[in-house]
């Protein structure tokens, strides 16, 4: 059983107001060993209205209290998932040099979708859809590919890259329009990036959740990652409520196993702990 969820959020994220004693109560109920919050920290993005940011000192305060509340019971991580932007590079390195983060999972929420009147690159979420309102989603999914790799290539100050192909999920047409082959091209310089600079993948749950038929990535490209010599796999299932944490776990674990992986990786002051899939 996988009993490590690697990636959920609390109120300290400006899209979750969940509790995190109650995210914390519910991964023990559901019978799992180790969770590792990871808020948002997306420097610079104005899409939702406030800069998608939080206060880390306040959040360590928070975090390291109630690791020692659910010592004995519940191994509790403190991470975060940065909203990776190349300009940011030196920003995001000063910050996860700063705190003692557990785990840092990179992540892509911001494409450069097109230039103001002066010449300025705007940014976008795809969850905002502007991204697809000119493009086709082939072309929308390809200038995100294009922008993760931009970003594995600049950043190093993350452990795991968080849900690959996520964009899918805003498409117009979903998944119709998607498979590995058609960004074979990108996606494995993406994936051979990641197994250089020794870091993982991430496999995200909410893509189920979503209702897509597969997790992020998809199956495809975890397969292609195995074949490449990848090995590092986080899991988490991004809940931003309690009911979501590890979700549809069993489904991911059968995945992985018919991938080839062998083991699941936890993360413990940005150090690689390695548990076998039984
Ligand atoms: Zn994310
Ligand atoms: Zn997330």
């Amino acid at each position: 059983m996988i009993q490590a969820d690697m990636h959920m959020h609390t109120w300290f994220s400006t899209d979750s107001e969940a509790c995190p004693c109650d995210m914390a109560d519910e991964a023990v109920r559901k019978g799992l060993k180790t969770i590792c919050f990871t808020d948002h920290f997306d420097k610079d993005d104005l899409e939702w209205g406030e800069e998608g940011i939080f206060d880390v000192d306040a959040y360590f305060v928070e975090m390291q209290k109630l690791q020692e509340e659910y010592a004995g019971k519940l191994n509790i991580r403190i991470g975060i998932e940065l909203g990776l932007r190349t300009y940011l590079k030196d920003y995001y390195e000063e910050l996860t040099k700063k705190y003692p983060f557990d785990f840092v999972i990179g992540s892509v929420h911001n494409v450069p979708y097109k230039k103001d009147v002066e010449g300025n690159i705007l940014y976008t979420d795809p969850a905002a859809e502007k991204l697809f309102k000119d493009r086709t989603d082939k072309e929308a999914y390809r200038l995100m590919m294009e922008t993760t790799l931009e970003n594995v290539r600049t950043s190093d100050c993350f452990q795991t890259l968080g849900h690959l192909d996520y964009v899918v999920r805003y498409g117009k047409s979903r998944e119709k329009e998607y498979s590995y082959t058609d960004y074979a091209d990108i996606i494995d310089e993406i994936l051979k990036l990641l197994i250089e600079k020794e870091k993982g993948l991430e496999v995200n749950s909410a893509g189920l959740k979503y209702g897509l038929p597969f997790a992020h990535p998809h199956p495809d490209v975890l397969k292609r990652y195995r074949e490449l010599g990848g090995e590092i796999i986080t899991i988490g299932a991004d809940a931003h409520k309690p009911e979501h944490i590890a979700y549809d776990f069993g489904k991911v674990e059968e995945l992985l196993k018919a991938c080839g992986f062998k083991y699941y990786t936890e993360f413990s002051k940005q150090k690689p702990v390695f548990k076998q899939l039984i």
